[in-house]
């Protein structure tokens, strides 16, 4: 082969920072801090402080591959690691701490982390963790002098402001090898324990280019972002990269995800684009629609990690000009993989027509190729009608997990090619639109045939009395699994089992509508803001149903 006579520039997560700081250095980053206040800096000031934040790491004997765990909010000291570790060819660890304090426990033995730094909130989650974590060498407090504790129990407390100020400025981001770790995020491990995914900068940076494209997550310099998306979970969806390679000005909420607190931050900050999972945006829309509030500057959202109910694709559109961008994705992708949005032949379509597209997860990215086959292994036709498993593949998804957790993951095809099972069942029709119609391990097998648990829930909190909803397997002796409806209801309304049962009607086939519906206080939630299906069948695995 002939080699083409191009620069070898490695494309590295410095690189997002320095640009930002080169180009859009003014740009700024708002913060919502533990504190309580409003922060304010811009790139440059934050690309100054992460190389200072990088040296002192150097000089505290943080070496190179080394892991740096974070337990914190969205905010901008968390976004002056991201580039401090990774920048400096260690390997930012985030920790979502709303996981169970011995799985974190379990996840930063696992990494080997070697700091763990935290936001004021989980001082106490980090006190208890403390004792059963001996590779981590140094806790960073990630505040000021004025807001450390007098006692912790945890010795050697730093100072995040103190040990910034002990690095020098004068450092210069190093270039490396592109494929060196960056950073990890561990899989919530709904079933057995978490698994590692460790991303690489090259990853990293061909993601950031691809979400930036306008048919994916569409952000410009003229874009005023806030991710609700945690950066403790798959780096918020790739924002923090994105939005300093693009430029744009970056709101942070910190700990104050209510929907009151991120409305304010909405108008005071003028932000133009957000996103994170349908549940945020449920307590969002309850409090605009509870006091009739609309949002002045906000025109899109981005909506993933569950399947966004068309009742909120409509009200968001509809009600408040605010398109709605369906996307998915998983951890094990970095996690970007499809994103609807409409090709020239459907804008002369109707609202309804659109709507029905809008619920699909979408078309693919460029760089991520997917394709669904039937159990035989077999590729299923695009025909929009066919379900199988989803499988992908691109530069920015998992090869294996850390450690070699789990074995090896990807199915090699005939032609030799490796692919990442998604664990989810979809169809994709002509035009390469991808549905999700459930994960695997949620789909309801009813006498041989599948029912999706998505469009019974989506048709359930279509009725103006559910907040939520979750359908589950229930055993039954004759087809094995049959349909039952968790609803949780919105506060003062009303509607009975026979009411929801009736609303199914014409909607789909009488053989999928629930057996049975009960009613709950609450829905519980896994630590992604994710309905926990695994729960909930486990409360009702001896539920007897009327059809039984
Ligand atoms: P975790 O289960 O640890 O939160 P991820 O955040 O990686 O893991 O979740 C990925 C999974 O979330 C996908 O495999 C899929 O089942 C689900 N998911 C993500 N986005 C969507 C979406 N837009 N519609 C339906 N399901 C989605």
């Amino acid at each position: 082969m002939l080699h083409g006579l191009m620069m070898q520039m490695p494309l590295t997560i410095a690189s997002l920072i320095e640009h930002a700081d080169r180009h859009h250095g003014d740009a700024e980053v708002v913060s919502r801090r533990v504190e309580g206040d409003i922060h304010r800096t811009t790139y440059r000031e934050l690309n100054r402080r992460s190389r200072q934040l990088a040296d002192a790491l150097g000089r505290s004997g943080i070496g190179a591959g080394d892991r740096v765990a974070t337990i914190a909010w969205n905010g901008y000291r968390h976004l002056e690691l991201y580039f401090a570790v990774s920048g400096a060819g260690r390997v930012l660890h985030t920790i979502n701490p709303r996981l169970h304090p011995e799985q974190i426990a379990w996840i930063v033995n696992h990494a080997e982390d070697r700091a763990l730094c935290f936001d004021l909130t989980f001082l106490p989650l980090v006190e208890a963790i403390a004792a059963h974590c001996p590779t981590v060498r140094h806790w960073v407090l990630m505040s000021d002098r004025a807001h450390m504790p007098a006692a912790s129990k945890i010795p050697d407390l730093l100072c995040y402001e103190e040990l910034l100020a002990s690095g020098s400025d004068s450092f210069v981001w190093p270039e490396f090898d592109e494929n060196t770790a960056s950073s990890m995020c561990y899989t919530s491990g709904t079933t057995g324990h978490p698994k590692g995914v460790l991303y690489s900068h090259r990853s990293t940076v061909l993601h950031s280019l691809a979400a930036a494209l306008p048919d994916a997550l569409n952000v410009s310099a003229r874009d005023v972002i806030l991710p609700v998306v945690p950066m403790f979970h798959v780096n918020a969806w790739g924002l923090p990269y994105v939005a300093p390679m693009v430029g744009c000005k970056l709101v942070l909420p910190g700990p104050h995800l209510d929907g009151k607190s991120l409305y304010e931050l909405f108008e005071a900050e003028k932000v133009t684009c957000s996103a994170g999972v349908p549940t945020v945006w449920q307590g969002l829309l309850a409090h605009t629609e509870a006091s009739n509030l609309r949002f002045s500057t906000m025109n899109r959202t981005v909506i993933g990690g569950s399947a966004c109910p068309p009742a909120m694709i409509r009200l968001f559109e509809e009600k408040y000009g605010v398109h709605v961008l369906h996307a998915w994705g998983m951890t094990e992708m970095s996690p970007l993989g499809t994103a609807c949005t409409f090709k020239s032949k459907h804008l002369g379509q109707s609202a309804e027509e659109k709507l029905r597209l809008q619920t699909k997860q979408g078309r693919v990215l460029y760089g991520v190729d997917m394709k669904i086959v039937g159990d035989d292994g077999q590729d299923l036709p695009w025909d929009g009608k066919a379900f199988g498993d989803l499988l992908v593949r691109g530069p920015w998804v998992l090869r294996e997990y850390f450690k070699g957790e789990g074995g090896d993951p990807l199915k090699t095809d005939a032609a030799g090619r490796d692919w990442f099972p998604t664990g989810d069942v979809a169809t994709i029709d002509a035009d390469g639109y991808m549905h999700i119609t459930d994960r695997s391990k949620d789909v309801i097998k009813s006498g041989g045939e599948w029912i999706s648990s998505i469009e019974i829930e989506n048709i359930a909190v279509a009725h103006p009395a559910v907040a939520m909803a979750a359908c589950i397997a229930a055993r039954h002796p004759k087809w094995d699994e049959r349909p039952l409806l968790v609803v949780m209801k919105k506060p003062n309304a009303e509607v009975t089992r026979e009411q929801l049962l009736a609303h199914y009607e014409g909607k789909v086939a009488k053989w999928q509508v629930p057996d049975d519906v009960v009613f709950v206080d609450a829905i519980p939630l896994g630590a992604t803001g994710k309905m926990l299906k695994t729960r909930l069948r486990e409360q009702f695995k001896d539920y007897r149903l009327p059809t039984a």
